[in-house]
């Protein structure tokens, strides 16, 4: 079955705003999908929801076929999804390779092994080709290399699907082909990304498929392949 689906989610902030409206979505295991839409379509929301930031006002959210239950991103790491947004939440003053570790393998007193965590996150970077440096300061590296720590964190917590919010828009164009690169190996090793952008030549680029939002509603899906409507 579908990895992850949508069934009717509607959103209304508490200021009113219709973020989210009827959305019905499946996307399979293994599927690299793109979400498009102008700024306020509602792409973050809808992501927020598959992760647990924000719950819907109506309808349901699957995640491996079962019905999302209540609890936040806690919940969204047990059920093996992970999200990587602008916004990334990195401890600044610990290493790269604390920072992937950090929450799966406390050591005594809740410190990480630093060598042992370094071990972990060479070899993680090594299967996906995230390159960083482990026993870098995490408020030292380049925003590229955060973002790579933020997504070796997410595969070694065993994420089977992956959420990434604008991956790109701090990314060099080098940094962006390494990215791709690394999203494609992770989606033949079963993965399942969702893939928010606004930018039509790097969807087309990645994606199997795009879902098309406007205003809320999503309003088409095309394989990226054949450019077939599916609806
Ligand atoms: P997109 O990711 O496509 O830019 P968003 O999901 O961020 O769209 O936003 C959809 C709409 O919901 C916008 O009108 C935005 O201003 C509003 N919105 C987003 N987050 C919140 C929030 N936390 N509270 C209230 N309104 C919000
Ligand atoms: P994103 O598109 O990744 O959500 P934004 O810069 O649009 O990033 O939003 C940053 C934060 O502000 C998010 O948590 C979002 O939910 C919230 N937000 C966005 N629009 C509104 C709004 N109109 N009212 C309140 N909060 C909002």
């Amino acid at each position: 079955g579908p990895a992850i689906g949508a069934r009717a989610v509607t959103k209304t902030y508490g200021n009113g705003v219709r973020a989210v409206r009827g959305v019905d979505l499946d996307v399979p295991v293994g599927e690299i999908r793109a979400i498009v839409g102008e700024n306020g379509a509602g792409k973050s929301t809808l992501m927020k929801m598959f992760y647990g930031l924000e719950q819907p006002s109506s309808g349901e959210v699957l995640v491996g076929g079962r019905p999302r239950v209540l609890g936040g991103p806690a919940s969204a790491i047990g059920l093996g999804v992970g999200m990587v947004h602008q916004n990334l939440m990195l401890v600044p003053s610990f290493t790269v390779a604390q920072n992937v570790v950090l929450g799966v393998e406390p050591g005594r007193r809740g410190r990480v092994d630093l060598k042992a965590a370094a071990e972990t996150t060479a070899r993680l970077a090594e299967e996906s080709g995230l390159a960083v440096d482990p026993n870098a300061r995490v408020d030292e590296v380049s925003v590229g290399m955060r973002q790579r720590t933020e997504i070796l964190k997410v595969l070694h917590r065993g994420a089977r699907v992956l959420i990434l919010d604008e991956p790109t828009a701090v990314l060099t164009p080098q940094e962006t082909e390494d990215l791709f690169a690394a999203v494609r190996r992770l989606r033949d090793g079963g993965m399942t990304v969702l893939f928010i952008s606004h930018k039509l030549r790097e969807v087309r680029e990645i994606s199997d498929r795009v879902s098309v939002m406007r205003a809320g509603s999503l309003v088409g899906t095309v394989d990226t392949s054949d450019a077939t409507e599916r609806s």
